[in-house]
This record gives structure tokens, sequence and C-alpha cells, in this order.
């Protein structure tokens, strides 16, 4: 199949992009490379461009013709999104709305979009279904609640047919260290605990101890990026085979505290680094675990990594790689 990445050169677009050049499919790439990396693109071809350039987008995509697309290009980082909102609605909403739109003009009707579980905020009932109220908290997860109501929109309108995959936690790189996540700053649990183990932080903070969870800290549901990407595959072919627009979690169903993410990082690791707990990060929900029974049952999804320890492993590979300090 001809497939039209959109931000492929990302941490989670690679991934995708390696299972799907794997599969051996026709893969063209499209990334303004702000976040992404050209190495990190192993299948297809790679064209540096910005989704805000229609012109662009037309001519490519018009020469391209794909049978698909998959959208991950987007801003990422909830706390940037509450300082810089207009700028997470440009390239996350008017960008996505650009590409929606070129998409029509030519006549492309199926569609992958990377959502995320931002996007049920503070949930009331765990684990979270795809009916979970959406409440987002931040504009990122707004953000993404607009691109999906105009994906209904879309669909309702008829011809068109998308599935939003909401993403838990996603962690973990690529068993052979070729990618991983390689951002210049991060703020996620696994890869700051990971670079403390290495060196780079002389601690790793702990936000909050005083959580209604069975250790005080948050709980999230961690799942490997490999697992992930090949959640797009069975669920574009799904859509390929169906036509039936949809929305599904993914993650595992079930979840770590922070503790239990800091104990096998350093048993993993062999590095006891220092922990400090500090009070509460704001906007952190206690718990976070999806119920991903919708992709299992309608995609036939069978996680095959689900295992906190071999995800930490594959990123501690990977973060040992990187010379990015
Ligand atoms: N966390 C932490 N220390 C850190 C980074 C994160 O204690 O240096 C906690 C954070 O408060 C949350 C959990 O780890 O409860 C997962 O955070 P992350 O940023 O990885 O993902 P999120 O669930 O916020 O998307």
């Amino acid at each position: 199949m001809n497939l039209f990445i959109t931000g492929g050169a990302g941490y989670i677009g690679s991934h995708v992009v390696k299972a799907l050049g794997e599969a051996g499919h026709n893969l063209l790439i499209f990334d303004n490379l702000s976040t992404g990396h050209e190495w990190a693109v192993l299948y297809g071809t790679l064209i540096q461009g910005d989704l805000a350039d229609k012109k662009l987008l037309k001519e490519t995509l018009s020469n391209f013709k794909p049978d698909g697309v998959i959208h991950f290009a987007a801003s990422i980082q909830v706390e940037e999104s509450v300082r810089k909102p207009i700028a997470y609605y440009l390239n996350n909403v008017a960008n996505s709305l650009n590409l929606l739109d070129v998409l029509g003009e030519l006549g492309i009707n199926y569609f992958i979009y990377s959502s995320t579980a931002a996007v049920y905020g503070i949930p009331e009932v765990i684990p979270i279904t795809e009916q979970t109220p959406l409440n987002p908290i931040s504009p990122y997860g707004a953000s993404k609640v607009m691109v999906e109501k105009a994906l209904q929109d879309l669909s309702h309108a008829g011809g068109f047919n998308y599935i939003a995959l909401r993403y838990f936690n996603v962690a973990g790189a690529d068993f052979m260290g070729r990618i991983g996540q390689a951002y210049k700053e991060t703020t996620h649990l696994i890869t700051r605990a990971l670079k403390t183990a290495k060196g780079e932080f002389p601690k790793l903070a702990i936000y909050g101890t005083d959580y209604p969870t069975s250790d005080g800290t948050c709980i999230r549901d961690y799942i490997h990026v490999d697992d992930l990407a090949q959640a797009h595959i069975l669920a574009l072919e799904y859509l390929l085979e169906t036509g039936r627009s949809n929305v599904m979690n993914c993650g595992y169903g079930h979840g770590f505290s922070v503790k239990e993410v800091v104990n096998i990082t350093k048993k993993v690791t062999g590095v006891d680094f220092a922990v400090e707990e500090t009070g509460r990060r704001a906007g952190d929900p206690p718990v976070i675990v999806a119920d991903s029974k919708k992709l299992r049952e309608l995609t036939g999804w069978t996680p095959k990594h689900d295992e906190l320890e071999y995800i930490i492993q594959t990123a501690w590979c990977w973060e040992r790689s990187l010379n990015i300090s």
C-alpha cells in the first residue's frame, strides 16, 4: 500500500514507519523535523515539509496518491501547551484541518489519527473506556479533542473514514536500539529516570506521594512503542476492510506507580540513583489506566511486550547510545 505519514520522523511515528516498512508498504514521510530526526526514518522517503504549507501538501499528495494517511505530526508537551496555547491550536488543530482539507479535495478517505489519553482529563472512573467523558485540562488535550470532533463530523458527512487512537503512556524503544525517544527536553518519568541513572540529572523528583493509590504515587498504563505501532497497522487494516470509523484506547489495561517504575529502573540499570519526594505536579490525575477491550476485540491486537522490565530495558539500551545531554 502507499501510505502517507506525517510526523514519521518522531518517536512514535518512526516506530510505526519501521513496522510498516518491515511489512513491505511504500511510505512517504512528511515531517518538518522540528522535533523529529532524519536518522529515525528507517524506511520510505522523507520529505521535509510543514503542514502549514498547503501547496506543498497538495503537490506531494497528488503525486503520491496514498491509499491511507497516518497523522502523527503535532506538538505534544502538556506544560508547554499551557504556556503557548495558540501555538498548540495552530500546529495541532489548524494544520490538521489543512491536511484534512487537502485530503478531501483529493478524495483520500482513510485516516489514522494520533490521539491521547489527555482527552479524558482527570477521569472519575478507572479503567477509562472510550465512553468516558472528554474533559481535557490542557490546551494539548483540548487540541486533540477538537481534531477528533472534526474527524467525527467529516465521517458523518460521508465518504471519509478514520480511526483515532488514544495513546496512554508510551515508552520503550526499538529492541535493536536503532530508534527511540530523542527529545531535547523530556518530562516523561521513564526517560527522566534513565537519564538520572546515566548521570545527566543529579536526582529524580517523585511528584507527590499523597495520592489515593497503594503507595501514594500516581499510576500510569505504560505501553511499549512497538505494541503501539502494531495497533496502528491493525487499526488501518480494520478501517480498510470495514470502512467503519471509530475511536480506540491504546494501553495494556493495568498500571504501575511512580515508585514501582523507579524500583524497576534501578534494577534494570543497576544504578541506585538519588530520588527526592517533592510536591505534586499540577494537573496530574492519580490513576490513568486504559480499558483497551475495543482495540483488542475489533482489530485482534495482542500485545507482545506487556512487561515493564522489557519496556525499561529497551529504553535503557537506547538511552545509553544517545549522546544528547
Ligand atoms: N513523574 C515524576 N517525576 C518525573 C516525571 C514524572 O514523578 O520526573 C510522574 C508524574 O507526576 C506522573 C507520572 O510520573 O504521575 C507519569 O508522568 P509522565 O510525564 O511520564 O506522563 P503523563 O502521565 O504525565 O503523561
